[in-house]
């Protein structure tokens, strides 16, 4: 089955990318994010060596639950993170949908914030293996979650 709203072409961020096929509306349910559902425990475990590019298949919907997008994934694991995207994926009891969060140009590059989880145990330099080369002007550097300290620190300035 093709998707309406989106095909996968070479991007210029980082290898392949999802891009819109027409003009969407903001709140267009573009893509479901497919695949196995495992737990996040056996997401480790089969992508231990992986490395960083695990992220690329990867999808954590909650504590219980991961969709690894490389097995019976679909065109959504395609779709590229930036730190100031034009969709979102949506939590829609446990199944994961990319929605526009704003009015996209047909050819436009499709775009959601993979806001990684960080865990206790993530090496010290975790943000360099998962770098952000979105280049938005707000570009955090980071495909992963802001650090909470980040934040506040962020938050005393003002
Ligand atoms: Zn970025």
């Amino acid at each position: 089955m093709t998707n309406p709203y989106m095909e996968v072409r070479k991007s210029p961020i980082h290898r392949y990318g999802g891009f819109a096929l027409k003009k969407l509306r903001k709140g267009t349910r573009i893509i479901e994010y497919q695949g196995e559902r495992i737990s996040p425990k056996e997401a480790d475990e089969r992508y231990a060596n992986a490395g960083p590019k695990s992220i690329v298949v990867l999808f954590n919907v909650d504590k219980k639950t991961t969709i690894d997008a490389g097995v019976n994934g679909n065109d959504a694991r395609f779709i590229n993170h930036s730190c100031d995207p034009n969709c979102e994926a949506v939590d829609d009891n446990g199944r994961i949908y990319i929605e526009a969060t704003r009015t996209i140009q047909k050819g436009e590059e499709l775009f959601y914030d993979y806001n990684l989880t960080r865990s206790k145990d993530d090496p010290a330099d975790v943000d360099k293996l998962y770098l952000c080369r979105c280049g938005a002007a707000n570009c955090r550097g980071s495909m992963l979650e802001p650090r909470k300290t980040t934040k506040k620190a962020a938050k005393h300035k003002k």
